[in-house]
């Protein structure tokens, strides 16, 4: 067996610290020397490869949030990656999209009569059709969704899976005929929100109401997730609009009523922002040596890796075939196993499947093979145990459990340990500049009277008004003041740093 590994292969391995660098860290564990999910060599700015190691984990979320919301009654489709112009400028504060939008202005070397926008999400697009689509009330709750599309925006600054001038995308379109019910689809996206980011991938989250200031382009009401990145900056990972009757007045999405009567429907729509997702299970769950993967997300769940010796071929050859044995068993209980029978060494083998984030290393050696045993190994913690070959496939449940139970643990805990509380102006600046994280503060109001308060704080912190949680917003102490305008508060607001 070679002891030098390949030229390539030797660069591989983080020398950034997430908690000194976390910026750093995110750009290697993400490239070349890193878990390789990416590549930037594409040379066009903004737009990035997705290397298979990512893709497959990209394609589970995607296909999560499929179940998901096919369970709750929607209908896949797929739209055109162009809109027309007009359809843009249609509904008057979504035109506010239009700087952030690529055109297609040529076919060939004619140019269009008509130039198009690539797509930079899809009401505009969507509900001209929904128009044209819905009757009667007896159509409603109309819900469709797409998926495995990507959007494209205008972006300065870009960084992988965090913002993209190409992005994945996946969203839900819902029309309802009352407001009622476009309220209740809200707590559903909430209800899916958990179901995946929080129950499957461990990324903690706040359900936000947003601050009116800080709405969708031509939403009534926004609502979106915001987890906490590593270096204590929120990250927003879905939003549900409430777009009320704005779009289906624009574009005609029109419901004959019991009584006869044409009436506009009650539009949401909602989107889990797949790239961000992945982003945060990269950076929240990752440690200095790599990645860390919850069991149900990795493309790998468990690496058998052989221990052989050179010059004892008789005693390697054995412990091959039952390596491939236990491959083999493994499959068969339905188990994503890989077996490294490579030509590497089997510490550059740790390495490399350490940085990968594989949840589980199956060790074998000569002496293990020959009493029927082998060792288990956490991607997480460590830790280890020896496992009776007969019993491997418990053992892998169990361990598995294990695994995600830590992920969670620490996840929580940070997500927990860095959200603090301010009484006054002097406490929430304090709060922000030593600490990362939220900070949840006495405010006076989500609406636009609100929005000066909000800028000074961002004036004097550089943090944001995330808004107020949709499930349990918390009451102000009695007699408690808006920390920047000293006002009777009316709400707590969380205040953060964002990405
Ligand atoms: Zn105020």
């Amino acid at each position: 067996m070679p002891e030098q590994p390949g030229k390539q292969e030797e660069k591989r391995g983080l020398t950034a610290r997430k908690a000194e660098n976390f910026s750093e860290w995110y750009t290697q564990v993400c490239g070349e020397q890193g878990a390789r999910l990416c590549d930037l060599r594409y040379d066009v700015q903004g737009f990035i490869v997705h290397r298979p190691w990512a893709f497959r984990m990209l394609r589970r979320i995607y296909e999560w949030f499929e179940e998901e919301v096919e369970r709750d009654g929607h209908e896949p489709y797929l739209f055109p990656a162009v809109i027309p112009e007009q359809n843009l400028l249609e509904e008057k504060e979504h035109a506010g999209f239009m700087p952030d939008v690529f055109w297609v202005t040529h076919a060939g070397v004619e140019e269009l009569e008509r130039r198009v926008a690539l797509r930079p999400t899809g009401e505009t697009q969507i509900y001209p059709m929904y128009g044209l689509w819905i009757r009667s009330y007896a159509d409603l709750p109309w819900k469709g969704y797409q998926s495995r599309i990507t959007t494209f925006r205008n972006e300065k600054q870009t960084r992988p899976f965090l913002r993209g001038r190409e992005f994945m995308f996946f969203e839900t379109h819902d029309v309802f005929r009352t407001h009622e019910d476009a309220l209740a689809q809200i707590r559903k996206d909430m209800a899916m929100m958990d179901a995946v980011a929080w129950r499957k991938l461990k990324v903690p989250f706040v359900f936000f109401r947003r601050p009116q200031w800080d709405k969708f382009k031509g939403a009534d009401d926004t609502y979106a997730s915001d987890t906490m990145l590593p270096d204590g900056r929120r990250c927003q990972i879905s939003s549900t609009h409430d777009l009320g009757h704005n779009f289906a007045r624009a574009f005609d999405v029109l419901f004959k009523d019991e009584d006869g009567k044409d009436k506009p429907g009650f539009q949401t729509c909602f989107g889990p922002g797949i790239w961000r997702i992945f982003a945060a299970v990269i950076a929240v769950h990752g440690d200095d040596q790599g990645l860390v993967l919850p069991f149900g997300l990795a493309p790998v769940q468990a690496v058998i890796i052989p221990i052989t010796f050179a010059g004892k071929e008789d005693a390697a050859a054995k412990v091959l075939a039952k390596a491939r044995g236990l491959e083999q068993d493994l499959l068969k209980a339905g188990y994503a196993v890989k077996l490294d029978d490579s030509a590497q060494t089997p510490g550059f083998k740790f390495n490399q499947w350490e940085l990968q984030g594989v949840p589980l290393r199956i060790e074998l050696g000569p002496k293990e093979a020959e009493q029927g045993m082998l060792t288990l190994a956490r991607r997480t913690d460590r830790g280890k145990v020896k496992v009776k070959e007969s019993e491997l496939v418990k053992a892998i449940e169990e361990q598995a459990r294990l695994v995600d139970a830590e992920i969670e643990r620490r996840a929580s805990g940070y997500f927990k340990g860095n959200t603090k509380d301010a009484r006054s102006f002097g406490e929430l600046k304090r709060a922000i500049g030593e600490h990362r994280g939220f900070v949840r503060a006495p405010f006076c109001s989500m609406g636009k009277d609100g929005e000066a308060c909000a800028e000074k704080v961002k004036e004097a912190t550089t943090a944001v008004a995330c808004g107020v949680p949709l499930d349990k917003p918390e009451k102000p102490a009695q007699g408690a003041k808006c920390v920047s305008c000293g006002k009777p508060a009316g709400l707590v607001m969380w205040f953060a740093k964002t990405v």
